[in-house]
């Protein structure tokens, strides 16, 4: 972060304060459903990030720690940060029932809500840059960097920090009045600006998300481990997937919401206003079949511009196989066509170039054989 450019004057505490009140009802204009200000102690959340890492929960993601205390201390990061604007963009597309009944539909992929349309690194990350761009306006050029998901930073603990919500047991940020579908994203200032109070936890003695999760990867409450999630598995892991936890995965092949799913807090979330988040194409309730029988321009061509479209062909192809094998092991409600179509498109990806994709497909088809 720049020094160099600073041209604004140095702004009383009241013009401080009321600077933080204009830039949460920019913020709100531009759509972000909460906006709130934090400082950059991480204390707390740093000790539990490195224990974390320690316990190599963080899997194959070696970027979580590849930048040292850059992460868990923002001034690091960004040289001569003050303060952090945290804010909250709510992204769920639809009624959260109808995604629960998908999971029992087999022969369906479930994909997690938060990719079904736009990346929302494109849409965060634009609107971030317009309202910096405003105070920018407002009070001439200041030190700052906008971030969404894009580098080393410990976004929960400061979107907790400054009172968008607290982090739950499964370790998302919800907040009491709309759950837990929305993204962050971060403005880090060179502004002293006022501070907002933390949120404060809700979960009590609720350990709902912790039972919900198929592959018991809340370890404890507030501990996720990478290692068993099923997100991890099926967008950040490159390798084979561990052959226990296939069966665990059912139709999910592409991240998991289970957890937010069952929360209590998310009976209140709303449909969001973003039409950039709403589903594109049949991605909200894909036949499994017709997916893995996709080619891989055609698997670039529908999921373009979506957040699916970063894992490849390979792993798509892997994810989609354990589901298909899922569906032959668990085949009641499955017609002899069906069953057939099934087996036909997993002897057909037998020939793909990828072992990757060969051991999966060998594996589902050796589902077929457990009937
Ligand atoms: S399911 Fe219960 S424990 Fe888990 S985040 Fe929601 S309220 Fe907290």
């Amino acid at each position: 972060m720049s020094q160099e450019n600073n041209t604004h004057k140095t702004l009383s505490q009241a013009e401080l304060y009321d600077l933080a009140k204009e830039i949460k009802q920019w913020g709100k204009d531009l759509g972000f459903q909460a906006v709130g200000i934090t400082d950059t102690d991480l204390t707390i959340a740093e000790q539990r990030f490195n224990d974390w890492i320690s316990k190599k929960m963080h899997g194959d993601m070696d970027y979580m720690s590849r930048h040292g205390s850059k992460r868990t201390r923002p001034a690091e990061l960004e040289t001569g940060t003050m303060s952090i604007i945290s804010v909250r963009m709510d992204y769920f597309p639809e009624d959260p029932e109808l995604a629960i009944s998908l999971l029992e539909q087999q022969q369906k992929g479930y994909i997690a809500r938060y990719s079904l349309g736009r990346d929302y690194h494109k849409v965060v990350r634009k609107r971030l840059q317009t309202l910096a761009k405003k105070l920018e306006h407002k009070i001439g050029s200041f030190g700052y960097r906008v971030f969404t998901d894009s580098a080393p930073v410990l976004e929960k603990p400061l979107a907790e920090k400054a009172g968008i919500g607290w982090i739950g047991k499964h370790s998302n940020v919800l907040q009491e009045k709309t759950g837990s579908w929305f993204f962050l994203g971060e403005i880090f200032t060179n502004l002293p600006l006022p501070i907002d109070s933390p949120a404060i936890n809700h979960c009590g003695s609720c350990t709902k998300c912790i039972s919900a999760c198929p592959t018991q990867a809340i370890v404890k409450p507030y501990v996720v481990d990478s290692r068993l999630c099923i997100s991890y598995l099926t967008i950040e892991a490159h390798h084979s997937i561990p052959e226990e936890l296939r069966p665990l995965m059912g139709n999910r092949i592409y991240g998991c919401d289970d957890c937010q799913l069952f929360c209590p807090w998310n009976r209140f979330s709303q449909q969001t206003v973003e039409t950039d988040y709403f589903a594109r194409g049949d991605l909200a309730s894909p036949d499994l079949v017709a997916l893995f029988l996709w080619t891989e321009s055609e698997f670039l061509s529908h999921t373009e511009g979506t957040a699916i479209r970063r894992i490849g062909h390979e792993s798509w192809l892997r994810n989609i196989a354990v589901a298909l094998g899922n569906c032959l092991a668990n085949n009641s409600g499955l017609s002899i066509k069906e069953d057939d179509d099934i087996i036909k498109a997993l002897k057909f990806r037998q020939q793909h170039p990828s072992e990757l994709v060969i051991e999966h497909v060998s594996w589902a088809l050796k589902q077929q054989v457990k009937k």
